[in-house]
């Protein structure tokens, strides 16, 4: 057993470094590291080629399955399940930056332990004429939506104020079910020129610094989205429970670098977009953006109900942008078509869908870890027992799944039967 978690050690010692040289020849990879700053430095030194990266890689996995996992206690089992997916990955992106292509779905296997699932262009439409009723004025679906939005968009001189009053409510509802690092912190920047609207970036000591992306409008329900997400319960939280229980306390040092395209990033975007709901139920959220939020942005707090109902179907979209980025990746359509589908089906403005296809560019299959990931969190803590008439016990279950190892596959066994009709 002993020999067992020294050996892990090794591997995962040989994991960090791995992961900082492929940072090397993919500038996205490497999205945080806290770890020991001499092994940055002598990885800088080295500079492995692909070749050396997969071959070790290939190494520190095969020696990770002469552990046999039935040997070790319930965490160092989670630990190993975790190595090895990790590992399986990277060698996944290595074979991607040398050259390898895969089908959409393939590579988000490989790369996140997951597949969404595909919808034909039908189910979109049916959300579409839900949505339509609700929406004033004449024009496609698309039109009128985008219409009815300009009168929902935060001014930019208000932004600060809003997005701070929104993150700092995410926070306070977060504390009265986590306990958080006491040193835990964060500041936020505003930035332009990104193909994202938010991204934290994880600094270690429980200090993160959260970018907000102003280069589009920015719709008032974006302020508690990105609280949420970015910030209190997601990203933030997540990575300061990641170092506090396993990097500080069991000195687990692979928590120490996140490698972005890799399983755990299903999980981190999942609980982050699974978060807003927990730190905001619905008749919660409603009350708060109409006494705090829409009068700190100058907008009509009349009109909370209607913009949340619109909202509530407009999410029921979120796999539109899945089939874009997997019929425009896999070369089956041009990026003005995959742009156009956006508008049509996910509501982007052009401008907006513009932008996602760069995003496409960027992160490929990264996409799927938003919303699949959502879904797949939310059914394991429901699962549970955790359901919103429960909030201790969601709560517990969120804590538990943020503070331990965990790969996307294990969250449910049965994620076949479940997406073969899904409800939203
Ligand atoms: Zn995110």
């Amino acid at each position: 057993m002993k020999q067992n978690l020294s050996v892990m050690n090794r591997i995962a010692e040989s994991y960090v470094r791995l992961v900082l040289s492929v940072g090397r020849h993919d500038s996205d990879y490497v999205d945080a590291f806290y770890g020991p700053p001499e092994w940055k430095t002598e990885v800088d030194e080295e500079k492995p080629p692909l070749e050396t990266i997969r071959k070790r890689a290939s190494a520190a996995l095969a020696e990770l399955r002469t552990v046999a996992p039935a040997r070790l206690d319930e965490a160092s089992r989670l630990r190993h399940a975790y190595l090895a997916k990790q590992l399986e990955s990277m060698i996944a992106r290595v074979n991607i930056l040398s050259g390898n292509t895969m089908t959409f779905d393939d590579e988000s296997r490989a790369l996140y332990d997951a597949v969404a699932p595909t919808f034909p262009e039908s189910h979109f439409k049916e959300i579409l004429q839900e949505l339509a009723p609700l929406l004033p004025g004449a024009g496609t679906v698309h039109e009128r939506y985008e219409q009815f939005k300009r009168n929902f968009v935060i001014p930019k001189e208000k932004l600060d104020s809003v997005f701070t009053a929104a993150i700092h409510e995410s926070r306070r509802r977060t504390r009265e079910w986590i306990e958080l690092p006491a040193n835990e912190s964060f500041t936020v920047e505003y930035v332009t020129g990104k193909s994202w609207s938010g991204y934290n970036w994880y600094k270690g000591e429980s200090n993160s610094l959260i970018q907000v992306n102003t280069d589009l409008p920015i719709y008032i329900d974006r302020a508690v989205d990105l609280a949420s997400h970015e910030g209190y319960p997601g990203h933030h939280v997540y990575n300061a429970l990641l170092e506090k229980h396993l990097v500080r306390e069991r000195k687990w040092l692979e928590f120490s670098v996140y490698a972005l395209f890799s399983p755990q990033s299903l999980i981190a975007e999942g609980t982050a977009n699974y978060g807003i709901e927990m730190a905001f139920p619905e008749a919660e959220r409603v009350k708060f953006e109409r006494e705090v939020l829409f009068p700190s942005a100058g907008l009509d707090p009349s009109k909370v109900e209607l913009y949340y109902r619109v909202h509530g179907i407009f999410l029921n979209l979120a796999y539109a942008g899945n089939e874009a980025a997997r019929k425009y990746l896999n070369g089956e359509i041009a990026r003005d078509e995959a742009a156009r589908w956006l508008t049509e089906y996910a509501l982007m403005a052009p401008e907006r869908a513009q932008q996602r296809t760069r995003f496409f560019d960027q992160y490929r299959s990264y996409v799927i870890n938003y919303n699949l990931g959502q879904d797949l969190v939310k059914k394991y803590i429901e699962s549970r027992g955790g359901t919103p008439q429960n909030p201790q016990k969601r709560w517990k279950e969120f804590q538990a799944l943020l503070s331990t190892p965990r790969v996307p596959s294990a969250l449910t066994r049965t994620s076949g039967e479940f997406f073969v009709r899904p409800k939203f």
